[in-house]
C-alpha cells in the first residue's frame, strides 16, 4: 500500500468535509450539465477533495464509450467512485454530461463521460467531439470501454468514436511546443464481456490495425504529415469477463486492473509521468473551464496558449494573494517612518517580507508555464520594490536627520570641554556619524541594483562640513575675542604708566608694550588656529582683524588717558610739580622777592609743550613706529574688517582745535595757581 499515490495534505483537507458532504470525498460533481454548461463549483470541489496543494501530485482519468456499456460500473469498481449506474429494472438512461469524482483513497480525479453514443442523433456527435476534446486536454489515461462484439465491426459507434478521439488529439497536441503541455496520452482499451473465444492478442491486433488505418486516413496539416499514431498515444489493452455471468472473475480482474492504477512501483503502472498534462492541481478547475469555453464557442483549441493563459490568470491570483500579507507588513512600519523615526533592522524586516512573499508565490506559481511564471515574478518583485522604496527613502531621510543632529550634539559636547582640538573633535564626530549612516543605509538597501544611498551620504557629508564650518567660525571668533581681552589686559598698565608721566619717549614705551602684546596675541592665535584647520585666507583675515582690534583697543586705552579731565589733570600736576615745588621737590613758599612771573611762565611753557606731545602718537625711536599690515587679499565683504578704518588719522589724539581748547583750559587753571601764588605773598607781607 506504500506505493499508493496520496497527494500531500489530502487527509487533512478532507476532514473539513465532515458535515458538509454526506458522502465525504466520494461525492460526485456534474462538471458539464445537460445544457453543456460548465459548473461554477469545480474549484471549490477540487479543494474539498483535498487537491489544493497537490501540485502535480494527482492524476486524471476519463472514460469513453458507448452508452450503457458498463462504464460507470467499471469506474466505481476501479476507483471507489459513486457515479450513477443505470437501474437494470427500469433501463433508464442516466443524465448526460460529464461527471467527476475523486478516487476513494487515491489522488485521482475520475471523469465519467456520459452520452457518447449519439451516432443516430446528429446533435450528440457535437457533444461527443467536445467531450473528447475536453477529456484529452486534461486526462493522462483515457479508458475506451467497449464490448468484445463491437470489435472488428467497421460500422457503428466505436469506430466513429475512435476517429473523433484521434482527430481532436491531433488538433490539440499537433503543434509541439517547447515547454508546452505534454502531448502523450494512454488509451486503455477495456474489452467487456470477454468470452475467451478470441484471445486478447487478436483483439488487440484488430484494434491497433483499426486505429492505424484511421490515423492514416486523417487529414493532417503538412507539418504533421509524417507523424505516427505512436507519437501521441500509448495503447494498452485489457479484457474483463461478463459481470453477471462470471461475477467473481469479473470482480477479481477488476481488482487486478485497479492495482495498475494504484501501485506506482509496478512495471505496468498506468499513470506514467509522461502522460501528465502538467496542470497544477490548483489550476485544474480554471483550466478546464477555459478549455470548455473554447470548445463551446468552437474556437481553435491551442493548448500551449491555453496553458499560458491559465498561467497568466493563476500567477496573477497567486501573486495577489502573496502580496496581501506583504502589503500589510509593509504598511505596519509606514507610520514610524513617516513620524521621522529610524527603524532598527528595517532592511532585515523588508528582506523577510519580500522573500516570504516571493516564496509564497514560488511555491504555487512555479508549477505554471515557466515564461509566464518568471515574467510575473519580475512584475511582483518590481511591485514589492516600489512598495518598499518609500520606506527605504524615509529611513535614509530619518537616518540623515538623526546623524546630523547627533553630529551637532557631539561637536557641542566636545567643545564644552577645555583643551579640545577642534579639528580632531570634528574628524572624530564626522567619521563616527558617517559610519553610522553608512551602516544604517547599507542595511536598509535590500535592492542593491535599484536603490542607492551614496548621494545621500554625500549630502550628509556636505551638511556636516557646513555645520563644522559654522561651528569653527564661532569658535574662532570666541578665541579671537579671548585673545583680544588678554591683549587689552596686557597693554592696560604699561599704557597707563607711560602716559601718566609725560616724557618725550612715552610713545616709545606705549608702542613697545603694544607691539609686545600684539606679538603675544598673534602667536597665541596661530597656536590655537592650528587645531581649527583654518585656511591661510581665514588666518590672514582673522589676524588682520585682530591687529585692527588691537589698535582700536590701544586707541581706546589712550583715549581714556586723554579724556579732558585726565589730560587736564596730567597737565596740572606737571605744572604744579614745576611751579609749586623747587628743583629738589620741596614745596615753594613764595617770598615777595621771588620771580613768580618768571617761574610761572617757565612752568607754563614747559607744560604747554606737553600738549603737542600728547596730541599725536609719535615715538622718538622711529623703528618703533607702528604700521599696520596691508589688508589680506580675497577679503571683500568680510565682516571682520572695518572698511573705512583710517590708520593715519588714528595716530592723532587731539586735533588742532582740541589742542587750543586744552591749552586755553589749562591756562585758566594755571592762571588760578598764579593768582593763588601772588595772594600767598601778599598775605605773608600782611602778617
Ligand atoms: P454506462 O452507461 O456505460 O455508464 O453503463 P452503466 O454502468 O450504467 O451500466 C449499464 C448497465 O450495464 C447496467 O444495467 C449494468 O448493470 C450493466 N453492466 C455493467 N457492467 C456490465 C458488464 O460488464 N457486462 C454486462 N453485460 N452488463 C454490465
Ligand atoms: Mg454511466
Amino acid at each position: 500500500s506504500s506505493s499508493r499515490q496520496e497527494p500531500t495534505g489530502l487527509s487533512a483537507s478532507s476532514s473539513k468535509l465532515n458535515g458538509h458532504v454526506p458522502n465525504g470525498t466520494s461525492e460526485q460533481t456534474q462538471i458539464i450539465d445537460d445544457d453543456k454548461k460548465f459548473t461554477p463549483d469545480l474549484a471549490a470541489q477540487i479543494e474539498r477533495w483535498g487537491f489544493r496543494n497537490a501540485g502535480f501530485n494527482y492524476n486524471i482519468v476519463a472514460v469513453f464509450g458507448s452508452q450503457s456499456t458498463g462504464k460507470s460500473t467499471l469506474l466505481n469498481r476501479l476507483f471507489g467512485t459513486t457515479f450513477d449506474v443505470m437501474d437494470e429494472t427500469k433501463r433508464q438512461q442516466t443524465t448526460k454530461g460529464i461527471w467527476m469524482c475523486r478516487g476513494e483513497g487515491m489522488g485521482v480525479m475520475v471523469m465519467d463521460v456520459e452520452g457518447t453514443d449519439g451516432r443516430e442523433r446528429g446533435e450528440d456527435q457535437d457533444f461527443e467531439r467536445k467531450s473528447a476534446l475536453f477529456s484529452l486536454a486534461s486526462s493522462e489515461v483515457m479508458i475506451i470501454n467497449l464490448w468484445e462484439h463491437q470489435i472488428g465491426l467497421y460500422q457503428g459507434a466505436n469506430l466513429g468514436l475512435l476517429k473523433t478521439v484521434l482527430e481532436v488529439n491531433l488538433g490539440l497536441f499537433g503543434k509541439r511546443v517547447q515547454g508546452g503541455p505534454q502531448s502523450r496520452t494512454l488509451l486503455l482499451f477495456v474489452i467487456r464481456d470477454h468470452t475467451h473465444v478470441t484471445p486478447l492478442s487478436n483483439l488487440q491486433n484488430t484494434l491497433t490495425a483499426d486505429l492505424t488505418r484511421i490515423w492514416d486516413s486523417l487529414l493532417k496539416p503538412p507539418a504533421l504529415e509524417h507523424t505516427q499514431l505512436s507519437d501521441y498515444f500509448d495503447l494498452s489493452f485489457t479484457t474483463l469477463p461478463h459481470k453477471i455471468l462470471e461475477a467473481q472473475r469479473f470482480e477479481d480482474e477488476v481488482a487486478l486492473l485497479r492495482e495498475r492504477f494504484t501501485m506506482k512501483g509496478r512495471e505496468d503502472y498506468l499513470f506514467k509521468d509522461v502522460y501528465h498534462k502538467r496542470i497544477p492541481a490548483d489550476g485544474v478547475a480554471l483550466y478546464m473551464e477555459h478549455i470548455w469555453e473554447q470548445v463551446q464557442t468552437n474556437k481553435d483549441l491551442d493548448l500551449p496558449t491555453q496553458q499560458e493563459l491559465l498561467a497568466q490568470f493563476r500567477c496573477d491570483e497567486i501573486s495577489t494573494t502573496a502580496l496581501t500579507e506583504f502589503n500589510q507588513q509593509a504598511k505596519s512600519q509606514k507610520r514610524t517612518i513617516e513620524a521621522g523615526r529610524v527603524i532598527e533592522g528595517l532592511g532585515g524586516l523588508m528582506r523577510d517580507w519580500r522573500d516570504q512573499a516571493l516564496a509564497r508565490y514560488d511555491r504555487d506559481a512555479s508549477r505554471y508555464h515557466q515564461g509566464v511564471y518568471s515574467r510575473k515574478r519580475l512584475d511582483m518583485h518590481a511591485t514589492i520594490a516600489s512598495t518598499l522604496s518609500p520606506l527605504f527613502l524615509g529611513q535614509l531621510k530619518n537616518l540623515h536627520k538623526a546623524c546630523l543632529s547627533a553630529f551637532k550634539s557631539a561637536l557641542h559636547a566636545a567643545l564644552d570641554h577645555d583643551g579640545y582640538n577642534f579639528a580632531e573633535v570634528v574628524d572624530k564626530a564626522r567619521s563616527n556619524y558617517e559610519t553610522k549612516f553608512q551602516e544604517g543605509a547599507k542595511e536598509a538597501c535590500i535592492e542593491e541594483k535599484e536603490w542607492s544611498w551614496e548621494d545621500d551620504m554625500g549630502l550628509l557629508r556636505e551638511e556636516m562640513a557646513n555645520v563644522a564650518d559654522i561651528c569653527r567660525k564661532d569658535e574662532t571668533k570666541k578665541m579671537v575675542n579671548l585673545i583680544e581681552r588678554n591683549f587689552k589686559k596686557q597693554i592696560s598698565e604699561p599704557v597707563d604708566v607711560a602716559l601718566n608721566k609725560a616724557a618725550p619717549d612715552m610713545w616709545d614705551r606705549v608702542l613697545g608694550a603694544f607691539k609686545q602684546s600684539l606679538d603675544n596675541a598673534k602667536s597665541s592665535y596661530l597656536n590655537k588656529a592650528k587645531t581649527f584647520n583654518c585656511t591661510e585666507d581665514e588666518n590672514a583675515i582673522a589676524l588682520w582683524s585682530l591687529y585692527q582690534r588691537a589698535w582700536l583697543a590701544l586707541r581706546a586705552k589712550i583715549d581714556e588717558q586723554a579724556a579732558d579731565n585726565a589730560i587736564l589733570g596730567k597737565l596740572r600736576s606737571h605744572f604744579e610739580e614745576r611751579f609749586r615745588y623747587d628743583d629738589q621737590g620741596v614745596p615753594r613758599v613764595w617770598q615777595p622777592d621771588d620771580d613768580i612771573d618768571g617761574e610761572f611762565r617757565k612752568a607754563k611753557e614747559q607744560t604747554l609743550a606737553l600738549v603737542p606731545l600728547y596730541s599725536k602718537i609719535s615715538p622718538v625711536d622711529l623703528s618703533l613706529e607702528y604700521t599696520p599690515p596691508p589688508p589680506p587679499p580675497n577679503t571683500t565683504g568680510s565682516s571682520a574688517l572695518e572698511e573705512d578704518f583710517d590708520f593715519p588719522s588714528s595716530l592723532i589724539i587731539f586735533s588742532e582745535s582740541k589742542c587750543l581748547d586744552i591749552t586755553a583750559r589749562f591756562r585758566r587753571d594755571a592762571d588760578a595757581y598764579y593768582v593763588e601764588a601772588k595772594r600767598s605773598t601778599v598775605s605773608s607781607i600782611a602778617q
